[in-house]
């Protein structure tokens, strides 16, 4: 599937950890333990995943 844009709202990302699981080619921890996107860009199913609707896909 292609990838597509994606953005992480740092005020919502409680560092759970299941985006950077799930697709660790496409999201890392940064040294604030919060999701950041490896290239700005991952797989859509992604923003599925975040419990608190921190990760915004570009449709
Ligand atoms: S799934 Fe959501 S809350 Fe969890 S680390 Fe990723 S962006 Fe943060």
């Amino acid at each position: 599937m292609a990838k597509k844009k994606v953005k992480i709202d740092h005020s919502a990302c409680i560092g759970c950890g299941c985006c950077v699981g799930s697709f660790p080619e496409d999201f890392q921890f940064n040294d604030a333990g919060l999701a950041e996107p490896v290239t700005g860009e991952a797989e859509a199913e992604a923003a599925d995943l975040c419990p608190v609707g921190a990760i915004s896909v570009e449709e």
